[in-house]
């Protein structure tokens, strides 16, 4: 990689590749607790090779501020900035898994955060649109993805729109916890298998939801497990 590319944001500042990048090789030490991590969530039960292949790809230590970079690959959630975390492994793996998909795939996510998961979808080899509605974090991660080789469409707005423009998706997942399933979402799935991952709940605690959009009219839902994520914000953009 020319680590001396300068990268412009939509304000037309500019920064230098080598200074995002600082800190950010992949070492031998890196990639052997990778595999190490990828172990970890074979021992906790997740068995979907494409899941666990892409997540051994994904340098989770670039995604993360530089004091967390010695625990990257243990199995916790950190902090991203603006008051948001970046999801547990086990998490991005589950919500990951859950989504079953297929190469070529078109995805919304709802909640870019860091890039984490975004990285995961495209390592999967999904077609990405990700949407956050956090400002400061929307501009840093549209301009460390594509460092990292990370190619996704970012829009910065209230994901709980969804994005009608660009639908139907064959897939959508939410990275935040919802007080209830948005109908803009359900509406945006393709007809005939269109799948949505949400965490749905308040205080703390969601229960996860997949929706299968059966056709025009018809969704079958199913209640997955308990999870813990920061809260979907509606109209605060
Ligand atoms: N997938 C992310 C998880 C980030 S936490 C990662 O790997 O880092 C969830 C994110 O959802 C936060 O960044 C938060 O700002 C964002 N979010 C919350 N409500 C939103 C909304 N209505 N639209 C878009 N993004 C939202």
């Amino acid at each position: 990689m020319n680590k001396g590319m300068l990268i412009e944001d939509i304000f037309g500042n500019k920064y230098r590749l080598s200074i995002i990048m600082k800190d950010r090789v992949d070492t031998y030490l890196h990639q052997g607790k990778r595999k190490q991590l990828i172990e970890l969530l074979k021992s906790k039960g997740f068995k979907d090779k494409a899941v666990l292949n892409a997540m051994e790809r994904v340098p989770r230590h670039s995604f993360l501020d530089s004091i967390f970079l010695s625990s990257a690959y243990d199995d916790i959630a950190f902090p991203i900035g603006e008051g948001q975390t970046i999801s547990h492994p086990a998490t991005v793996a589950c919500q990951t898994e859950l989504l079953n998909l297929k190469k070529g795939e078109k995805v919304l996510e709802i909640g870019t955060g860091c890039g984490y998961q975004t990285a995961v979808l495209l390592e999967m080899g999904a077609k990405v649109f990700t949407i956050e509605r956090q400002f400061k974090l929307f501009e840093k991660t549209r301009v460390l993805l594509p460092s990292l080789g990370y190619n996704a469409r970012f829009l910065y707005g209230d994901g709980y729109k969804g994005l009608p423009a660009h639908a139907p998706f064959d897939k959508i997942i939410v990275t935040a916890g919802a007080p209830s399933i948005p109908e803009a979402l359900l509406l945006q799935l393709r007809e005939n298998g269109g799948l949505l991952i949400i965490p749905v709940g308040e205080n703390n605690e969601q229960v996860m939801n997949r929706v299968i959009r059966k056709n025009g009219t018809e969704f079958e839902k199913t209640e997955l497990g308990k999870f813990k994520f920061v809260p979907l914000l509606k109209n605060k953009v």
